[in-house]
């Protein structure tokens, strides 16, 4: 990953070593797993919301540094924003991954480190692992919930 810039390579590597948010939560309300098979990472999401709102966030699982510090970041960002503001942050990280719109630090703060990953194809799938995952418990639930379950 010798093309990204140092400082953005830094934020990346703490994000990792002292991942935010990390655990599992007792009483979710959406729990979801994800697995990357390419590069072996695992990931788990528990996600408590309080109305709309996403009161707590916790990941757990194994992978490679940037699945782990993006999970971290993705976190970092998410948590007291309602479902819907949380999609949107998800889908500009995807665009970024494929280079469909410029990182903006205010829509996925830390995660802007990130961006010069969608110039290694390989490591884009580990770096939306997390985020994926999020999308998925958040409209899953949402088409429950339209659905009266
Ligand atoms: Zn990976």
């Amino acid at each position: 990953m010798g093309g990204l810039d140092d400082l953005y390579q830094e934020l990346i590597l703490d994000h990792y070593r002292r991942p935010r948010h990390r655990g599992e939560l007792a009483d979710p309300t959406i729990s979801v797993d994800q697995n990357n098979p390419l590069c072996g990472d695992q990931l788990h999401i528990t996600v408590r919301l309080d109305g709309e709102r996403i009161a707590e966030l916790a990941h757990s699982g194994d992978g490679c540094s940037i699945s782990q510090a993006s999970a971290s970041m993705m976190s970092d960002v998410v948590v007291g924003h309602t479902t819907d503001e949380a999609l949107e942050m998800i889908e500009h990280f995807r665009q970024v991954m494929h280079r469909e719109a410029q990182a903006d630090e205010d829509r996925i703060g830390d995660a802007i480190a990130l961006e010069g990953v969608n110039k290694y194809p390989v490591r884009i799938k580990c770096a939306l692992l997390s985020w994926m995952a999020l999308k998925d418990g958040l409209l899953t639930r949402q088409a429950d919930r339209q659905e009266g379950r």
